[in-house]
């Protein structure tokens, strides 16, 4: 894969994380959440590109459990490896070069540093022991306000990733999902307007069921269990129109937007190989691999399908 671009390049727009409570630029708080919100601009032509955000993610709950922000290389290289393979987009890079990738380039942004002088992207004299942190003024604004800090990992991880996949991420930086709770996750205020209508058409057209196991639950005469998901993610790009859109139970709507489960060309379900289940009901999810169950209706666009095989879908499809 491309490496990420570095951020902070003077042509994103910046725009502060609490529009109604925005204050003068020299308001401390405002100008942290600022530097971070700088970041939450990166994302071109609707690639994913959740390096450096899942980074500060992790700086941010080390910071939040132990007091400080200081992450060794020994440590990062399996940890931010370990958080790119499970919420990035498939990649060919090596885990550790892709860990290289942020730890050396976040320091562009201003708020990252390195305790040795390193080149960009190389992973042999990270090796030699080396350990960044965040800048000391933001860590030492982020530490004494747990609010603010709270406030920058939710901004951060609702700008990056999905409603469904956020929480997870949450917890696999050592942050606490409950953040979420209580708050829109409709994100930043220039974000492109949502259609409140798009939703309920998806599922009638549908037909009220789950397009890959057929699941129509309802609650008298409204749905329960059953999503309108977006095939390729409307934060990215991807539009309100009916061909991008798919009826899901709640299940097999985080399943796909965690790439467990995707669409081929022909419209058919498929299963990755990283997903492994124990029970007989969780490997169910195996059996879905065969054409959507609920047909007729609105068939994914293959562009929509295209993006989210090449952004969301994980690994490699079993053979069905
Ligand atoms: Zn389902």
């Amino acid at each position: 894969m491309r490496p990420p671009t570095p951020t902070g390049t003077g042509t994103s727009k910046r725009h502060g994380l609490a529009p109604r409570s925005r204050r003068s630029p020299s308001c401390p708080v405002q100008q942290v959440l600022e530097r971070l919100s700088s970041l939450r601009q990166h994302q071109q032509d609707g690639r994913r590109s959740p390096h450096e955000p899942l980074l500060v993610l992790l700086a941010l709950g080390r910071l939040a459990t132990t007091g400080t922000s200081a992450l060794p290389w020994s440590e990062a290289e399996s940890q931010l490896a370990d958080l790119l393979q499970e919420f990035g987009p498939t990649s060919k890079t090596g885990r550790a070069q892709s860990a290289a990738y942020p730890f050396t380039r976040l320091r562009s942004d201003g708020v990252w540093t390195l305790d040795r002088d390193v080149p960009m992207d190389t992973v042999s004299p990270l090796r030699e022991g080396v350990t960044g942190r965040l800048e000391a003024s933001l860590e030492a604004a982020l530490r004494d306000r747990p609010e603010l800090l709270s406030q920058a990992a939710r901004g951060l991880v609702e700008s990056h990733f999905l409603g469904t996949v956020a929480p997870d991420v949450l917890v696999a930086v050592g942050t606490d999902p409950d953040l979420l709770e209580g708050r829109s996750v409709s994100g930043s205020p220039d974000q492109r307007r949502r259609s409140g209508t798009w939703p309920a058409a998806v599922i009638a057209a549908w037909d009220r069921q789950c397009a890959f196991c057929g699941f129509d639950g309802a609650a008298g005469g409204a749905v329960v269990g059953i999503e309108a998901a977006h095939v390729r993610s409307f934060k990215l790009g991807g539009p309100d129109d009916l061909d991008n859109g798919l009826a899901l139970c709640s299940l097999h709507h985080k399943l796909f937007d965690r790439g467990m489960l995707g669409l081929d060309d022909d419209l058919a379900v498929v299963v990755s190989q990283r997903f492994s289940a124990r029970t007989p009901q969780g490997r169910t999810v195996y059996d879905l691999a065969r054409p959507t169950a609920a047909t007729g209706h609105s068939p994914a666009g293959r562009a929509a399908r295209a993006w989210h095989r090449e952004q969301v879908f994980q690994g490699m499809a079993l053979a069905s």
